[in-house]
């Protein structure tokens, strides 16, 4: 068998045009959906991830504001902040990059940003909304991965569904949101002694670990729908993800690409966080 790509950047072109359409909708009615990036420091890496994302929000359609602090920033000068954004009507979603400079608690900020404006997903009460199949925002990986077993036709019901990885902000939502979808679920991580004897029982398998090789092909089901989350760098600086790509292809029956499936996904699904922040807050 080779298995068919999901092409996250199709899909992702697919709901971001949806997007388009729902806040030009908005927009019609005066309401412009806005986001509020915060990045505190100067990681070259989160400056790139906020970039893509204000870029995103700018080609949708929607608002956004970047607001970037020195390294240096108190604590209570950041609170200060969000507490003004939770008060900003031009603003439905507010995003702080991670990670925060060591001296500034990243479960304080988080906890701070109103659950109404939480469109990352990350805090506790959007956490326990989740867990009690409760309406709010999820977690942006998580839930563009859904997205993704979606887009195969795939029916959930029933299905045996594992995740590799236990993370607050993957493993553990990706978990639940499998488990709200009917599948049965099992959840692996490091103290796991043999990976493959779950995994080879799995219709689907999310691998979000953050270490090549995770899942390979004698760990798979025939017919099986995985998922790599991962993103690390070969030998040769390449961006890859947790699973063997090449050996796995041939076993599964779908697979997402390296880069070009989750990655996208992510950023996506935060557009469609904030909008449907924006079409709350005015009961669209
Ligand atoms: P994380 O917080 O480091 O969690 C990694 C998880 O993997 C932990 O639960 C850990 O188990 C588990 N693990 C580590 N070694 C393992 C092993 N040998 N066997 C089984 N499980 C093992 O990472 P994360 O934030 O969830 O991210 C995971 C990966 O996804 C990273 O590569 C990250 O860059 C990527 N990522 C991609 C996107 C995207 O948009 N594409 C978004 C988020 C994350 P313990 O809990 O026991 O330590």
């Amino acid at each position: 068998m080779t298995a068919q790509l999901i092409d996250g950047i199709a899909l992702s072109a697919q709901l971001r045009a949806d997007v388009a359409r729902r806040t030009a909708a908005l927009k019609a009615r005066g309401i412009t959906p806005g986001l509020a990036v915060v990045l505190v420091g100067d990681d070259p890496a989160s400056a790139v991830y906020v970039r893509n994302k204000v870029k995103a929000c700018h080609d949708a359609g929607l608002h956004s504001v970047f607001e970037k602090y020195e390294a240096t920033l108190s604590e209570a000068d950041l609170l200060s902040r969000i507490a003004a954004l939770n008060t900003d009507p031009a603003i439905h979603g507010i995003l702080v990059q991670m990670p925060l400079p060591k001296h500034i608690d990243p479960n304080k900020v988080i906890a701070a940003i109103d659950t109404r404006k939480d469109v990352d997903g990350y805090s506790v009460l959007s956490a326990g909304e989740l867990m009690a199949n409760m309406p709010g925002f999820r977690p942006c990986t998580p839930y563009g991965c859904m997205k993704l077993i979606e887009s195969t036709g795939l029916n959930l019901r029933g299905k045996h569904a594992v995740v590799i990885g236990r993370s607050n902000t993957v493993g553990k939502p990706m978990a639940l949101l499998l488990l709200q979808a009917n599948a049965t679920v099992s959840i692996c991580h490091s103290a796991t002694p043999d990976l493959g004897y779950h995994t080879r029982q799995a219709d689907v398998v999310v691998v979000a670990v953050g270490r090549r090789n995770t899942l390979t092909a004698d760990m798979v089901k025939p017919g099986a729908v995985v998922i790599d989350v991962g993103m690390n760098r070969n030998d040769e600086g390449k961006l890859c993800g947790d699973v063997d790509f090449v050996g796995i292809k041939e076993v599964a029956s779908y697979i997402t690409p390296v880069p070009g499936g989750v990655g996208p996904m992510t950023i996506t699904m935060l557009l469609v966080n904030t909008l449907e922040s924006a079409e709350r807050a005015t009961g669209a």
